[in-house]
């Protein structure tokens, strides 16, 4: 299907970064999947080729460039032809968006260039071993001493946790308010932080995701992200952006495992004659191309929106919730169609399978989301039951 969101500019773009996909990173996917992380310089690559934190002012060697678009063909890109776990997109939006809205000058003069440039890292940590869907259960504190404040406490489950160089780290500045949260950047060499090991997967081999420790760690007044009190309120605002990224990543990996498939079943044959002309298979075929046509179209309006600043939290959770259900449906059919051969490692679709698993688990959970879009309709729990 023709996208009309695109103009020639956007197209120029996704030439030059499918080109840099090809060459760069995919000859290393396997040996990321192997050893189970990317290199780091995948993200020094992807820096000297402008592609992280393309949003930031040029005063801190950014693109300045607002339109949304841009990220969107990177996370196409990069799944088509890269690696779905290669978060470039996290680095540079999930996370540097809020250290270019709500970090100090001090701060944003220091880290965003090398943020720009791939050298630090970014992650986001607020899943704790207890507070995972239910963020306001978090238990790491912060306490202010001076101008600085102390951190303590642990996160788990975190994305770019090994190689990443510096975190927003959510925790609890308001001992008894659910919502007195801060956020706090939390750089590598501070005294205090650790981090654990990389936890194994199902998939997602070739990211990274660790466990990360904090015991009194001194923050100085210059990383603290905005009002220490009101991170709730700002980890809020951003997850809109962060479920739209989510939704753009799982259409653009169902839609490359659709056509990894096509290609499959135009090849392989069976009782004398290919795959595909099963009436089962095109009409498999079929069902999918319809729903990620339709689905394409509605997270591109949703990208427009977002680029005019009205993308409601809502559209955002529907958007999330129809591409990761959507996703597994589209891989769960191309194992199907790919026979044994899609349950060898040796085919990409058997990693996609896996990768694609935990589209509904992070991000907010297909049932988190809703639970967003209910109460957006009016049908919200605690109001019908008049409890809080
Ligand atoms: C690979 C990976 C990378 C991740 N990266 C990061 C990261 O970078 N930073 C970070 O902070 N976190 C990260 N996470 C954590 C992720 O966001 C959480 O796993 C997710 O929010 C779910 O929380 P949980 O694991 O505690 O599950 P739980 O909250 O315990 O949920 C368990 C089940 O209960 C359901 N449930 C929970 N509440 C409700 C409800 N109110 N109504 C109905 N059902 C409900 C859930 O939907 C789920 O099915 C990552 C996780 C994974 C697996």
């Amino acid at each position: 299907m023709q996208r009309l969101i695109f103009d020639e500019e956007h197209e120029m773009f996704r030439d030059a970064v499918r080109r840099f996909m090809q060459s760069e990173i995919k000859p290393n996917v396997e040996q990321w999947r192997e050893q189970g992380l990317c290199d780091p310089a995948a993200f020094l690559k992807a820096g000297e080729q402008g592609l992280l934190c393309m949003w930031a002012d040029e005063k801190y060697g950014g693109a300045g460039i607002e339109d949304f678009r841009f990220e969107q063909i990177v996370i196409e890109e990069t799944i088509r032809h890269g690696d779905i776990g290669l978060f470039l997109s996290l680095h540079s939006r999930l996370v540097g968006r809020y250290i270019g809205h709500l970090g100090s000058e001090e701060l944003k003069t220091r880290l965003l260039p090398k943020c720009i440039s791939g050298e630090t890292i970014l992650g986001i940590a607020m899943t704790e071993p207890n507070a995972g869907s239910d963020l306001a259960g978090m238990k790491s504190r912060a306490v202010r001493d001076g101008d600085d404040w102390l951190l303590n406490g642990s996160k788990t489950f975190i994305s770019n946790g090994i190689n990443g160089g510096a975190f927003v780290v959510a925790a609890r500045t308001v001992p008894d308010e659910s919502h007195g949260i801060g956020l706090f950047v939390v750089e590598a060499g501070m005294a205090g932080f650790s981090r654990g090991r990389n936890l194994k997967k199902m998939g997602l081999k070739t990211q990274d995701t660790a466990e990360l420790f904090f015991e009194n760690v001194r923050i100085p007044a210059a990383n603290v992200l905005g009002d220490p009190h009101r991170g709730f309120y700002n980890l809020m605002h951003h997850l809109g952006e962060e479920r739209l990224i989510s939704a753009a990543q799982e259409i653009a990996h169902a839609g490359a495992a659709f056509d990894l498939t096509m290609d499959y079943i135009l090849e392989r044959r069976v009782f004398g004659r290919p795959i595909a002309a099963f009436q089962n298979t095109r009409f498999k075929m079929a069902e999918m191309r319809t729903s990620l046509d339709i689905l394409q179209t509605f997270i591109d309006q949703c990208v427009l929106l977002h680029n005019q600043g009205e993308l409601s939290a809502s559209l955002a959770a529907e958007a999330k919730l129809q591409a990761s259900e959507l996703e597994s449906i589209v891989m769960d059919n191309c194992v199907q169609l790919h026979g044994g051969s899609g349950y060898m490692s040796e085919y990409r679709i058997s990693h996609m399978f896996t990768d694609a698993r935990v589209s509904r688990i992070y991000a907010g959970s297909s049932e988190i989301m809703k639970e967003i879009i209910a109460r957006s309709i009016g049908l919200d729990e605690r109001k019908l039951t008049g409890s809080q």
